[in-house]
């Protein structure tokens, strides 16, 4: 690519869309630019920033136009780290788009700016749609060719020994009318054992030195950690083992959970435990000191592992990520799993992939996980195409059963009832086999046979992302 000239300088102010009635948010828009000129003064000699394209907690990212040598201008997105990051955190995910970025529809580096604690990655500028704004409109070749995509973005950084960690239709940017793709954000990847990535090994070993403070984002911010760790209390899980010799009467008469043998002994002096087979937790569990394991990442999105807060976390993580995102484009539903915190994700996940099948996958990965009632395993066809309105519910008349009383397939009240296929629909009713333009009609096994080895729950067993990508499903592409 040809490199920006920089003899061009851009006014700090009047270089957004200038209409006379500004809103409040082109106004605020406006404010946070200007901010970003005076911040980073040398952007101003290269680009004009056009607008805010993206806002998280850990970084802004805008719009920016350049001129170039041969006098042409170009779309770059601007990426603005907030200030706090971390030095090494920063490195580390500038060092993951230099090295993997670039190809394989991972978004690579232009330039980098900085100034103090400023720092201002720049990317070429790919246009995208919002996943929400299209999901309904995808056609099933759509979908097999994005997720045929997204697994090859995974198969290339995990060759490099890189873990995104935050893998979602957000940080995969889609064209549909171009067909293109790009995995961005890195800003919570992490390395394995064996990572060619330098500074996500150097990473590894200031986590270390910061363990208590360890989770969420916290490598990313300096002043998160009293936010998250608060969080990561409330959803500790229970170890194998540790429900065995317990004899605290809890207010239902249940044995209680405790952690680790140390613990025990001062919740023995002192309090009972009272939440276990109750949905809260009590404040005896509450005040557990966490467990240590990197649960960065977006709840809908986590594993059951990362869920757990199991230590050991692979490339698995990120396969387990694209299944949800098939889930979400088979099924036509996003967000499919909308969790506010771990336990409430983790429940959401044995209502789809069974209770029983749950809480086995995670004695496999040493963690006991417990559920008040049995969810059975659900057929992946049936709650899409039921999902997707091409199935009628069980019984349109009777709403979901949640008494908790029924633990049959019926009694969830959840699992759609399949219908013969050559049942003919009555005169004037839709026939929920009706034919379908997109192929929603023609889904093959493949596909669904494919989303149950990426939402396998066991990481161990778990399809990795260069397997996927020789599965039938993706025959012919
Ligand atoms: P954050 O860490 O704040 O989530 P991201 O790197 O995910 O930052 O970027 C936030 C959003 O900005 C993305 O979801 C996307 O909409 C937009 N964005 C990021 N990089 C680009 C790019 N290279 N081209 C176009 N848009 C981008
Ligand atoms: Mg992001
Ligand atoms: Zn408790």
């Amino acid at each position: 690519m040809e490199s920006p000239v920089c003899t061009e300088t851009f006014p700090i102010d009047g270089c957004v869309k200038s209409t006379s009635k500004k809103s409040k948010t082109s106004r605020s828009v406006e404010s946070d630019i200007e901010s970003l000129y005076k911040a980073v003064p040398q952007l101003a000699k290269t680009f004009r920033i056009i607008d805010k394209i993206g806002e998280g907690t850990f970084s802004s990212v805008y719009l920016g136009e350049a001129r170039m040598r041969d006098g042409s201008r170009d779309m770059f997105a601007l990426k603005h780290l907030i200030p706090i990051s971390h030095p090494t955190r920063i490195a580390a995910e500038l060092q993951c788009l230099t090295v993997v970025g670039g190809r394989e529809n991972v978004m690579g580096v232009e330039y980098c700016f900085r100034k103090e604690d400023h720092v201002v990655i720049v990317m070429p500028y790919m246009e995208h749609q919002a996943i929400v704004d299209v999901i309904g409109l995808l056609s099933f070749e759509e979908v097999r060719l994005y997720i045929y995509h997204l697994l090859k973005a995974l198969r290339h950084i995990h060759q490099f020994g890189v873990i995104h960690r935050d893998i979602k239709p957000n940080n995969f940017l889609y064209n549909r009318k171009a067909k293109t793709f790009a995995l961005v954000d890195f800003g919570l990847a992490q390395g394995t054992a064996d990572t060619q990535i330098k500074l996500l090994k150097d990473l590894l070993g200031i986590r270390k030195a910061q363990r208590p403070v360890f989770s969420e984002r916290n490598l990313n911010s300096c002043t998160s950690a009293a936010s998250t760790t608060k969080q990561a209390n409330k959803t500790e899980s229970v170890r194998p083992g540790d429900l065995s010799n317990r004899r605290f009467p809890s207010a239902r008469g249940g044995p209680a959970s405790v952690r680790t043998q140390k613990h025990q002994r001062t919740a023995q002096q002192t309090f009972t435990c009272s939440c276990f087979q109750t949905d809260r937790v009590c404040n005896v569990c509450l005040a557990r000191k966490q467990q240590v394991a990197p649960r960065a990442g977006t709840p809908g999105f986590r594993a059951p592992e990362v869920l757990t807060k199991c230590p050991n976390q692979g490339t698995a993580i990120d396969v387990w990520s694209a299944g949800v995102i098939l889930l979400s484009l088979l099924s036509g539903r996003y967000p499919f799993f909308k969790a506010s915190d771990d336990m409430i994700a983790l429940a959401q996940i044995m209502t789809i992939r069974g209770s029983r099948e749950t809480g086995r996958a995670a004695k496999a990965f040493g963690k006991a996980v417990l559920c008040s009632r049995e969810l059975p395993r659900l057929d992946l066809r049936e709650l899409c195409e039921t999902l997707r309105g091409r199935r009628p519910l069980p019984d349109d008349e009777v709403p979901p059963v949640t008494d908790g009383k029924d633990t049959g397939k019926d009694g969830t009240g959840k699992t759609p009832a399949p219908l013969p296929k050559d049942q003919d629909p009555t005169p004037g009713e839709k026939p929920w086999c009706w034919h379908d333009e997109q192929g929603w009609d023609r889904v093959p096994d493949e596909a669904y046979d494919l989303l149950d080895r990426l939402l396998d729950l066991n990481p161990n067993s778990r399809i990795t992302a260069a397997l996927a990508l020789q599965h039938p499903l993706f025959k012919g592409l």
